[in-house]
């Protein structure tokens, strides 16, 4: 339930969502989250945060994460997320996420970290490096989402089990104690708004995929995008039709249809005929003049560094407010004694 204000007007619902750095920003990023981030901003409270505290959970270069941090807040800015509209911040900016983590250790059992698929996914993939902070990634996760009392939390099905455990942490928090915190509910994205790998549409693009060469960045120039396009993997068909038997051609309808903002109907009729080469060409163009206007904002923006740096400022004060709010009183709760 929407809270009612002095005025008596429901209050916007409060929409939390987070992007880690770990990788630059790709096509898939955009169509299936950031993209849907927008479109969020005139109809709830949006808190969009640059998750850089998640980022060293993994092997990390502190130039690359530095450049990244900047870099996402101008794509973030170029995209059209709006700091009048929305709180955009950097995690490690706002000391209370830190904070509440601690506290949410303390009310979670080792047994359900331990059953996180990602930690042990990630710890499979890099046994040199199972980290404490990885294995407490999903309670800095926890934290980021119920500082800000989030009503809802728009996910992909990778973050369901996290989210899940968010959920079963602040109902203990709320029942150990009295109610404290908003239990969040995720917003799935819709079907279609996956995008494949273009040299192997059969898994997820993704910002830190192996192979490069699949992956359109949103900041790649027009020369490498269209290499990308023109390498497109896709079947030995030569109808373009969306079918799950044809991943590659579907996939490349997909991303066709979003920028083109075509039905997928649509986008098979126009390409009736039309030769697969052909198709990839017009892809590839579609996609570099989409990309075009963002990547004109972003080279402005990511040009004026003190910009950037204030909107990162007046982002974290604002969401350091919510978030003290939150933190005393979990504090108070706990017993934590309160300095006058
Ligand atoms: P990640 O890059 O995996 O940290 O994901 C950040 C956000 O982008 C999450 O909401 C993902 O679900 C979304 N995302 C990442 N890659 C894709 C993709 N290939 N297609 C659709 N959504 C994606």
């Amino acid at each position: 339930m929407a809270e009612i204000n002095d005025k008596n007007i429901p209050q916007k619902k409060v929409v939390y969502s987070a992007l880690k750095p770990t990788g630059d920003l790709q096509l898939g990023n955009y169509i299936g989250a950031v993209k849907n981030m927008v479109k969020l901003q005139d109809e709830y409270n949006c808190i969009y945060t640059i998750a850089d505290m998640h980022s060293i959970t993994v092997e990390n270069v502190p130039a690359d994460l530095r450049r990244r941090t900047y870099d996402f807040m101008a794509l973030f800015l170029a995209v059209g997320l709006d700091p009048e509209k929305s709180i955009l911040f950097v995690q490690s900016h706002v000391p209370q996420h830190a904070e509440l983590a601690w506290v949410l250790n303390c009310y979670t059992q080792f047994g359900e970290a331990s059953r996180m698929t990602q930690f042990k996914e990630k710890s499979a993939k890099n046994p040199e490096n199972v980290n404490l902070g990885l294995f407490a990634y999903p309670t800095l996760m926890a934290a980021d989402i119920l500082l800000y009392q989030a009503d809802l939390v728009p996910i992909g099905k990778d973050q369901k089990q996290h989210l899940e455990l968010a959920r079963d942490i602040a109902h203990r928090f709320n029942t150990v104690y009295s109610p404290t915190f908003v239990v969040p509910d995720g917003i799935f994205s819709k079907h279609g708004a996956k995008i494949y790998n273009l040299l192997d549409p059969t898994s997820k693009m993704g910002k830190t995929d192996d192979n490069t060469n699949g992956v359109v960045f949103l900041l790649d120039d027009a020369d490498t995008i269209m290499r990308k396009f023109k390498r497109a993997v896709t079947d030995c068909d030569t109808d373009i039709r969306f079918d799950e038997s044809k991943p590659g051609i579907s996939n490349l309808i997909t991303i066709y249809s979003v920028v083109s903002d075509k039905t997928v109907e649509a986008v098979e009729k126009e390409f009736e005929g039309v030769s697969y080469a052909d198709f990839k060409l017009k892809v590839g163009e579609a996609v570099v003049e989409y990309l075009k206007p963002i990547q004109a904002k972003y080279n402005e923006l990511i040009n004026n560094k003190d910009y950037l740096l204030e909107v990162m400022r007046n982002g974290a004060e604002r969401a350091s407010r919510i978030a003290n709010k939150t933190l005393s009183k979990v504090y108070r709760k706990v017993g934590f004694v309160q300095l006058p």
